[in-house]
């Protein structure tokens, strides 16, 4: 479905976006896997289901940084030869605490991966996209689907959670972020959409006290957690074919928790 493709995956180091790097290679996207840390196991792992390493490159950078973000976006159309047209908003981080005890750092911090990150990527790939389409200069793959955007949300910003008040805040404006960006870009052959995770099992989730997980398996209608691969599976739905009329849309995957 994406053959001659070029996608963006941050966050594919994590739990959600190796799921989501290893959907877009088996239907033949060339992914940049973007992550502050090594994403070598995310490419060990789908090159060990016999899926070849040369439909992905690993780039470190931190995406908080609106200069490296606008190098790997050149970087990557340099070693591709093809510019994004798919880009996954997936990497994000938790700093929780008590409203009244959280650090501004901690705030900021929160804020600056998952909310203004997204934001710098969204921008620098739509400009990318935008100017090689008014020179003419795309695949006739890229202008006859155009391109999409899907930004990984949370549940937490539709309903909020207890400490955290950051993650909750940059979650919500997200949602925002999509549905105005949706707007600016329609115009431009660009779709942007968001997907609210429930509980998923991933190393984020690991870090939640068992007990507290317990009580949340117990809230959701379905009864147990996802995987990875559930939000992979909404993302294909949403850069691919069948999503092609779809955008500005927030699609919850969460069991049917807090529906
Ligand atoms: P994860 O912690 O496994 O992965 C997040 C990745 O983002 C990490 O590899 C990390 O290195 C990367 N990252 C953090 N800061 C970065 C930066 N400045 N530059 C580049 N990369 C950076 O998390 P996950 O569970 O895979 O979650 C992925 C996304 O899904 C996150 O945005 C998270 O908020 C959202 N989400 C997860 C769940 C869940 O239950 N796991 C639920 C709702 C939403």
């Amino acid at each position: 479905m994406f053959a001659g493709r070029t996608a963006l995956v941050t966050g594919s180091a994590g739990g959600i976006g190796r799921a989501v790097v290893e959907i877009l290679v088996k239907n033949g996207a060339h992914v940049a896997c973007v992550d502050l840390t090594s994403s070598a196991a995310t490419i060990k792992s789908i090159t060990d289901n016999g899926i070849s390493s040369s439909l992905m490159t690993e780039y470190q950078v931190d995406i908080t940084s609106k200069s490296s973000v606008t190098d790997l976006v050149s970087q990557i159309k340099t070693d591709t030869g093809t510019s994004t047209s798919l880009l996954i908003n997936c990497a994000g981080i938790t700093r929780d605490g008590w409203l009244w005890k959280m650090d501004e750092t901690d705030y900021d911090a929160v804020l600056n991966t998952n909310l203004k990150a997204p934001f710098l990527l969204t921008q620098a790939v739509a400009k990318q996209f935008i100017s090689e389409k008014k020179l003419g200069q795309q695949s006739s793959q890229q202008s006859s689907t155009g391109g999409s955007i899907v930004n990984i949300s949370s549940i937490i910003g539709k309903v909020g959670n207890l400490g955290q008040t950051n993650y909750a805040a940059a979650k919500a404006g997200m949602i925002g972020m999509t549905k105005a960006s949706a707007k600016d870009l329609a115009i431009h052959g660009i779709r942007v959409n968001t997907i609210l995770p429930g509980f998923i099992q991933t190393p984020m989730a690991q870090a939640v006290p068992e007990k507290i997980l317990e009580k949340t398996r117990q809230q959701i209608p379905m009864g147990f957690l996802g995987d990875p691969e559930d939000i992979a599976e909404g993302v294909l739905y949403l850069c691919g074919r069948s999503g092609k009329y779809v955008t500005g849309s927030v699609l919850e995957i969460t069991g049917g928790l807090y529906m």
